[in-house]
This record gives C-alpha cells, structure tokens and sequence, in this order.
C-alpha cells in the first residue's frame, strides 16, 4: 500500500512516547515534506517496534534518542539513535543473526529472545532495502535502514 511516510513515522513515535515508562526523551527530526513509499505498513511498524524498543531497552534512564528521515537520492533512510550500552566492534555484524544476543549476562535481566533486529532484517529486506549498524560501547547505537522512495510521476507509478 501507499504510505505516506513522514505521517506514518510520526504516529509510530507517538505510541511510543505515550507507553513510555522509563524517563527517556525522543527527539525526532522528519523532513515536513511528504513522502511516499509503497511498504506494507504492518510489516514496516514491526521494524519500527523493534529497533526503537531496543533502543529504549539498551539506554540509560535519562538518555535520549533521535529519530530521523532523510532523503537520498531515490531512497529513504530512517536513523534511531541512542546513547545506550552501545554494541562491541567485534559482535556487530552479528546482531542481524537470530537469536544473536551481545553479552549473555548483560542481556538476560532485560529480556528478550534475539530475534527482533533479524525479522527486521527480513522484512527491510523483503522491501528492497538494507539495514545496518553503527555503534560505539558505552557511548550509543544507531540503526539506519533505507526504503525505496516511490516516483512522484504518475507514468512511473506501478
Ligand atoms: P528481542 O528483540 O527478540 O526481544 P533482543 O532485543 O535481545 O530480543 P535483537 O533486537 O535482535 O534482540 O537485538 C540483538 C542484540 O543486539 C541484543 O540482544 C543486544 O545485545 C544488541 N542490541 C540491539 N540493539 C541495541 C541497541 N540499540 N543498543 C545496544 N545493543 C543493542
Ligand atoms: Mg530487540
């Protein structure tokens, strides 16, 4: 279906604000302008969901994080980033594998099963986008993923 991607975003973040329980602030920087890409909507909130829970699960009471749209080129890339534990160089290509989780201990008392960021995956994936990771220990993460942009011209509209 179409969406109207900056909307869509909005709405998303808004959720999460009103069920958030820790004392977390999420900045967003969206561009005004409308977007559109052609995603099944439930299958890109679940990406969504997954990235932005693990990072308010994986930071600090207090810290921040920013969600952003820009536009490149013929593509959207949407960026979470937060100021959480941050990921080990060493572990972070692996957290896009199931089950993948970085630090046994560290990981077990805020649950989860290591599954979230490879449905994430599949689904960017199943859309013809990409997902990657960026992430420094200690300091914070980001997850940027990017989606085709729908053609403005209506020739070209499939
Ligand atoms: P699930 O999503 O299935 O509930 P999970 O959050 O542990 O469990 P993933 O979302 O797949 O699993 O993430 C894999 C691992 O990557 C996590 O266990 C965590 O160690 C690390 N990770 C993911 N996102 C972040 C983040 N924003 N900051 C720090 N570590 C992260
Ligand atoms: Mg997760």
């Amino acid at each position: 279906e179409r969406v109207n991607y900056t909307d869509f975003i909005h709405h998303v973040v808004d959720r999460f604000e009103l069920n958030l329980k820790q004392e977390i602030d999420i900045k967003r920087n969206v561009p005004e302008e409308k977007y559109n890409v052609w995603v099944d909507k439930d299958k890109v909130t679940q990406v969504l969901d997954n990235i932005i829970s693990n990072a308010i699960k994986y930071s600090p009471e207090g810290g921040e994080i920013l969600v952003e749209v820009t536009k490149e080129k013929h593509q959207l890339l949407t960026k979470v980033t937060d100021e959480g534990v941050g990921i080990p160089e060493s572990n972070i290509d692996k957290i896009f594998d199931r089950f993948y989780r970085v630090d046994k201990a560290r990981s077990r008392q805020l649950g989860g099963t290591g599954l979230g960021l490879a449905i994430a995956k599949e689904l960017i994936e199943a859309h013809d986008g990409e997902v990657w990771a960026k992430s420094k220990e200690n300091e914070g993460t980001t997850i940027t993923f990017r989606l085709p942009l729908m053609q403005k011209k209506r020739g070209q509209r499939k």
